[in-house]
């Protein structure tokens, strides 16, 4: 099986009478060296092509070149309409028997495709290459026969934002009769530094918004899919808000649940809960609570001389545009996992204006917090805002040694949620967290040990602070500690 061959069955006139069967396919190309890791990411051999059943037909996974220096995955879908028509699968369009183009196009079932044959790599899980599966790896994906029915705009508008280099090559509707005009069938070509978790987030969501149509019923779980895949980009895409319409098929009532709880990913939404009663405070002297946060970082930060400050899991650069101001700071390295947020923080920043003496000052950096860093060596204070709750219980200790033991700055302050306080935000459903992407949130008193413990592990003094209006039952919504190097043990 050769690529060639497989995109020669790749139809691109829709609306005419068909065969049995045809195909579409995606390719994934990387040149991470070794590039061929690829298929420990995808958990697919590149020595071997596999087939899975899936309810509407067929997917095939091969490797058309596997070299240390370049590796491409191809995922063949093999669609069987007849098998559509005869209502396997739940299906509005089984009452279009045969004469509609969706088994040959890159509609949705490319996303259910994804999900099933690629669904470890879409969750960003690999045993074998943790490391790979978190980091940020040259990927170039290639989609034959997208329908976009916005156009290149469109297609445009979806992926730049998220940073990917788009290309597109326009189907003739017919090319044997080019007067019949192009169709809005695309061969795309995407490509972009990430992770590959995010890359197939980015598809399984966006893929069936340009088709702007979908094979089965939407009901609200797919707003739960749109939110789950859409987790940690969706709420700050400039398009959310036609990516949501189109992914949900213009039903509006789900639209708006969508966008409501895309709100809730923002620190805003504390900021409406927290301060129901704004009726009595003046617009402007509004403050939110994020913005309470992080102002009384800064404050701590400042009081105690620090002058050379990290920010672990900076984000999209919140407090960092707080740091920048002050002169007291004279260097400032920002960190996250995500490219994504350290894109937008760098944007916000106006790091590419700075002048150049500022320019100095700062520096953001791409790493995580498990695992041990040098760069995070050398520094007055660490800042880990709202960060610990996106951890997985058990990273935690990872993540305790990577800051107390090896980074061991003099001070580190740490913010996290109380989830006492939770009953008395609005609109938070009962018994869920605050955002979609927090693995835990913990009570005062659960914070307040592992705080404890980990003073005691580590040499350090620990005090904490309630942060938000106080409820004589249920404390702050968010608490902080700040934890202080114990003297003799500082330089170790
Ligand atoms: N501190 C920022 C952002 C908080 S959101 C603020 O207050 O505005 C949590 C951030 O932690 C996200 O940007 C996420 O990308 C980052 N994060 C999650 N896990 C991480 C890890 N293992 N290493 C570094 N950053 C991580």
């Amino acid at each position: 099986m050769t690529l060639n061959i497989i995109q020669g069955v790749v139809y691109d006139r829709p609306n005419t009478y068909q065969l049995e069967t045809s195909a579409m396919l995606l390719t994934i190309t990387t040149t991470h060296t070794p590039a061929t890791d690829l298929g420990y990411l995808l958990y697919k051999h590149p020595d071997r092509v596999q087939s899975f059943e899936l309810n509407f037909g067929q997917a095939h996974v091969f490797y058309p070149e596997a070299t240390p220096e370049r590796c491409t995955a191809a995922l063949l879908l093999d669609i069987n309409p007849v098998g559509l028509v005869r209502g396997r699968g739940v299906s509005t369009f089984a009452l279009e028997p045969y004469v509609n183009d969706r088994p040959y196009v890159a509609s949705s079932f490319l996303s259910v495709a994804i999900s099933q044959v690629y669904g470890t790599a879409l969750s960003g899980i690999c045993k074998t290459r943790p490391e790979l599966a978190e980091t940020a790896i040259p990927l170039e994906v290639k989609i034959s026969s997208l329908p976009c029915r916005g156009g290149v705009g469109m297609l445009k508008a979806l992926f730049e934002p998220l940073g990917y280099i788009v290309s597109a090559e326009r189907y003739l509707l017919d090319d044997t009769f080019p007067a019949w005009g192009e169709s809005f069938y695309y061969t795309v070509t995407l490509q972009n530094t990430v992770r590959l978790t995010d890359m197939l987030s980015h598809l399984y969501v966006l893929i069936p918004v340009l088709d702007d149509d979908k094979h089965y019923y939407v009901g609200s779980d797919e707003v739960e899919k749109l939110l789950r895949h859409g987790e940690g980009w969706l709420a700050s895409h400039p398009s959310k808000e036609s990516i949501a319409v189109r992914y949900l098929k213009h039903q509006y009532s789900l639209k708006r649940e969508a966008l409501a709880r895309l709100e809730e990913e923002t620190p805003q939404i504390e900021e409406e809960s927290t301060e129901h009663d704004a009726e009595e405070v003046k617009i402007e002297e509004r403050v939110s609570l994020h913005q309470q946060r992080l102002g009384t970082v800064l404050s701590v930060l400042k009081n105690s001389g620090a002058q050379r400050i990290l920010d672990l899991g900076c984000g999209e650069g919140r407090l960092l545009a707080m740091l920048l101001p002050e002169p007291q700071f004279t260097f400032i390295l920002g960190i996250d996992v995500s490219i994504h947020a350290l894109e937008i923080a760098t944007d916000k920043l106006r790091l590419d204006r700075l002048p150049p003496k500022q320019r100095e000052r700062i520096q953001l950096a791409q790493g995580s917090l498990i695992y041990r860093d040098a760069r995070l060596k050398g520094f007055d204070a660490a800042a880990v805002v709202e960060v610990i709750e996106h951890l997985d219980p058990p990273r935690l200790a990872a993540f305790e040694r990577v800051v107390f033991e090896f980074a061991r700055p003099h001070r580190v302050l740490i913010t996290t949620p109380n989830v006492e306080y939770n009953v008395l935000m609005e609109t938070l459903p009962a018994g869920k967290f605050r955002h979609r992407d927090h693995r835990f949130e913990w009570t005062r008193a659960e914070f307040q040990t592992w705080a404890t413990g980990i003073a005691e592990r580590f040499a350090y003094q620990v005090r904490f602070l309630p942060i938000g209006p106080e409820d004589l039952q249920l404390g702050s919504p968010s608490q902080m500690a700040i934890f202080e190097a114990m003297p003799d043990t500082l330089g170790k």
